[in-house]
């Protein structure tokens, strides 16, 4: 577990998270944002979370080995996924149908 720094504010009847805004690692630099962006909205003010240290996306970015394929879902090797030719990853078993579609449209 770790804190990171998020905007509070009171919805009337309890207190919100913004999460539209992110979170931040320090108090100061949600206070900073605060300062600049949220000056003109009032009862804004900095709450404490504790959030799990494995958030999902950070692990996945830093496994390297594995690629997922949005596609089928299936995670690959690098080398089992096309990462060049197209806008997205696409897995060699979806490549044949992908390259279909992409013709058609
Ligand atoms: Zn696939």
């Amino acid at each position: 577990m770790k804190t990171v720094y998020g905007l509070m504010i009171n919805s009337g009847d309890a207190d919100e998270m913004l999460w539209d805004h992110g979170v931040w690692e320090t108090e100061e630099a949600a206070n900073s944002y605060i300062e600049s962006e949220m000056s003109h909205i009032s009862g804004v003010w900095v709450g404490e979370l504790k959030v799990n240290d494995s958030i999902p996306e950070a692990a996945e970015y830093q496994d390297d080995e594995m690629v997922e394929c949005p596609l089928c879902g299936i995670e690959y090797n690098r080398e089992d996924v096309n990462t060049d030719d197209y806008d997205e990853v696409v897995c060699i078993n979806c490549e044949p149908g992908y390259k279909e579609n992409m013709n058609i449209a």
